[in-house]
């Protein structure tokens, strides 16, 4: 059996020629061009290439962006300078902290210190509550872009069998979270598992959907795959100078229905849902 292929590239630009469309239509009737602000620290390189990628995503939609470049040496407390004086600048809507940062700066804290409107990544413990709840106000990107592959290939989730490979606060929990909803693209039964989970593949191959995110090349084979099922690979690792995913894609395509590539895949649908997150954060601004 070889797999169908959900390409990244043609969904993302459809959902990105909404989000424009969308956008457009915001500013027509507001006067507001909405502005996503990005934090960036250090210079890791992969870091600066997705942030350009992220402003010149904005750009084409119509959104505006700013970028604030930090030297690695910058603290904490001057970070959260810098953010409160964001979430106090009214032409800013979204603000963007890229991970990681360096190691002498306390994450958590300065992650929490953006205000929750402007929290387009939805890392903010309110936005997670509000998430958990059923009523959330972004869904978080990575897990929303996961959830669009999910939606536009028709697969089903009412009553699907999925499991999560990994258990991060970005990718692993709030895509749980997400698909144990009720309604459209939720009711899902979800089986979350991780580094301490015992004999993993005899759990991925009850999955209906098989969702991996853990940071290890190919480390999902053929062999872990349920005939028919739906593989999402979120894994973004680059070996020999080679972007590969966290599934071995030829394997395992081999066994699925249907399969996201690395890269082309969940990576272009993370920046088009920051987008539609910016987006929401200026109307949700303006309206109050
Ligand atoms: P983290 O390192 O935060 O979390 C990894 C998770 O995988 C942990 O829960 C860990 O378990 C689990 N894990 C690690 N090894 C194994 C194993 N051998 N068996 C089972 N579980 C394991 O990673 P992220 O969630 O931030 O990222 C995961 C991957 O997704 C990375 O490749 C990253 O680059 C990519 N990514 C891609 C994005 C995109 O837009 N496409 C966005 C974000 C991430 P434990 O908790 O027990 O340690």
């Amino acid at each position: 059996m070889a797999a169908i292929i959900l390409e990244g590239k043609p969904l993302a630009e459809r959902l990105r020629n909404e989000i424009a469309e969308q956008t457009a239509a915001f500013t027509a009737r507001t006067g507001v061009t909405p502005c996503l602000a990005a934090v960036l620290v250090g210079d890791d390189p992969a870091s600066q290439v997705y942030v350009r990628n992220k402003q010149k995503a904005c750009e084409k939609a119509g959104i505006r962006s700013q970028m604030h470049h930090l030297s690695a040496a910058t603290t904490t407390s001057e970070l959260l300078g810098l953010i409160a004086r964001l979430n106090g600048d009214a032409s800013v809507h979204g603000i963007l902290v890229q991970l990681p940062l360096p190691k002498g700066c306390n994450e958590k804290q300065v992650l929490d210190a953006v205000t929750p409107l402007k929290d387009v990544d939805a890392f903010h413990p309110e936005n997670v509550g509000l998430l958990m709840q059923g009523r959330p106000r972004f869904l978080p990107c990575t897990p929303h872009g996961c959830l669009q592959f999910l939606l536009s290939a028709g697969v089903e989730t009412r009553g699907a069998e999925v499991v999560i490979v990994g258990r991060s606060d970005i990718v692993g929990k709030p895509l749980a979270a997400m698909l144990i909803q009720k309604g459209r693209g939720g009711d899902a039964t979800v089986t979350v598992c991780h580094s301490r989970t015992r004999d993993l593949a005899q759990v991925t191959r009850r999955a209906d959907i098989l969702v991996v995110a853990i940071g290890r090349p190919q480390f999902v084979t053929g062999a872990m795959v349920k005939p028919g099922a739906t593989v999402i690979d979120v894994g973004i690792n680059r070996v020999d100078g080679r972007l590969v995913g966290d599934v071995d894609f030829d394997s395992a395509a081999a066994v699925a229905g249907a399969i996201t590539p690395v890269p082309g895949g969940v990576g272009l649908l993370t920046v088009t849902m920051l987008l539609k997150n910016t987006l929401t954060a200026a109307e949700l601004q303006t309206a109050g």
